[in-house]
């Protein structure tokens, strides 16, 4: 295998005629890392693993992959793996032809061929079915061998393009820890393009939540869950109650109600996000806020509840169930106690 590189986008913007697509990303995706490209549908994560891949210049900035300029050397000139969400195997082929095809391509001699075909099978896991076709494997060796073809040609950096949507929902999670742990094993920078937020958070030690071709934010997973800079980041990775008021006294003041604070907040209109699992409801004693049950909703490991606080809050909690804790019904009077070190104040 390659050494793994890393790479690093530099101010690159990229249009399609007069619709711009990127706007001035610069992103360091560190050697050996797992990194992902987070973001709804339209947003541009696709052309930026694209343009990585040399499938299309940068309008402006750089590509620097290993510390080279990459930004105008041709696809094949670049030594990075590109994974497609369409796997596109040859159907008339075996396995082990099909993971050989690139390696033809590029005029590797027969010996070198097959010792790079079976390593790259044996990786996967499916050197026991390289004389298959295509069409004798489940959705998941299919994936695995779109892999191993991709790694037998020893990319430097691995590209994965949503490599997980077209497997069944059943099959998905199962193949994503195989993906992780192989990429553990073998030490490959690897990009992972997705839209959904749960195979971002399980797959990558880091990743850049984008929307409209803006990078919004970049860390550890757990990191921009907890710390969120925006509202967007904070709604779009898992539920978050993003309260608008204003820090005033020391408190934050929104429809009618006061919610606790960390100290040292400055006052003016402000957002309040709270995770709902930051909301404990008291059946009785003392709360911080008194509240109404709307609507529970029964999740199986969770309950969760839209209350209403003060004269016009709506907040949504979320109780882990056990056995014998019944959902409480619509208008029940609760407390919620809220832990104020779990607050996250955003500009307004
Ligand atoms: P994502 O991968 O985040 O869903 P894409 O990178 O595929 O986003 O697309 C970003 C934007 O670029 C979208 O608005 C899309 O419609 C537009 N786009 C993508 N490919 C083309 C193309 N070949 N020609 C014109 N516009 C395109």
């Amino acid at each position: 295998m390659s050494e793994p590189a890393g790479v690093a986008i530099e101010h690159v913007s990229f249009g399609y005629g007069a619709t711009r697509v990127l706007d001035g990303v610069s992103l360091d995706i560190r050697k050996g890392e797992f990194f992902a490209f987070l973001g709804p549908s339209g947003s541009g994560k696709t052309t930026l693993l694209r343009l990585v891949a040399g499938f299309g210049t940068p309008d402006s900035g750089r590509i620097l992959i290993g510390g080279r300029d990459a930004t105008r050397q041709p696809p094949w000139a670049r030594n990075v793996g590109l994974v497609f969400q369409n796997y596109a195997l040859w159907p008339h082929m075996t396995v082990a032809e099909n993971v050989a095809f690139g390696l033809q391509r590029r005029r590797v001699p027969r010996a070198e061929r097959d010792r790079r075909v079976r390593a790259a099978l044996d990786l996967v896991g499916l050197a026991q079915l390289m004389d298959r076709r295509p069409a004798q494997l489940s959705g998941g060796q299919q994936q695995r061998v779109a892999i191993a073809r991709t790694l037998a040609i020893e990319p430097e950096v691995l590209l994965l393009d949503e490599p997980l949507s077209n497997l069944d929902a059943g099959l998905r999670a199962g193949v994503r820890a195989e993906l992780v742990e192989l990429q553990r094993r073998l030490g490959l920078t690897t990009i992972l393009v997705t839209h959904d937020q749960e195979e971002a958070n399980a797959a990558a030690d880091r990743m850049a939540v984008l929307n409209d071709g803006k990078v919004l934010q970049v860390g550890r997973p757990s990191e921009l869950y907890d710390r969120p800079a925006s509202r967007f980041v904070a709604g779009f990775l898992g539920t978050a109650n993003l309260i608008e008021g204003r820090v005033d006294g020391g408190a934050f003041q929104a429809g009618g109600a006061r919610l606790p604070l960390p100290p040292g907040v400055a006052a003016g209109p402000a957002v309040l996000a709270l995770r709902p699992q930051a909301l404990r409801l008291l059946r009785e004693g003392d709360a911080t806020l008194p509240a109404r049950v709307l609507r529970a909703e029964f999740l199986g490991g969770h309950v969760r509840y839209t209350l209403e606080a003060g004269e016009a809050l709506t907040l949504v909690a979320e109780e882990p169930h056990l056995r014998g804790l019944d959902p409480l019904p619509p208008g029940a009077p609760v407390g919620v106690a809220i832990d104020a070190s779990q607050a996250t104040l955003l500009r307004a």
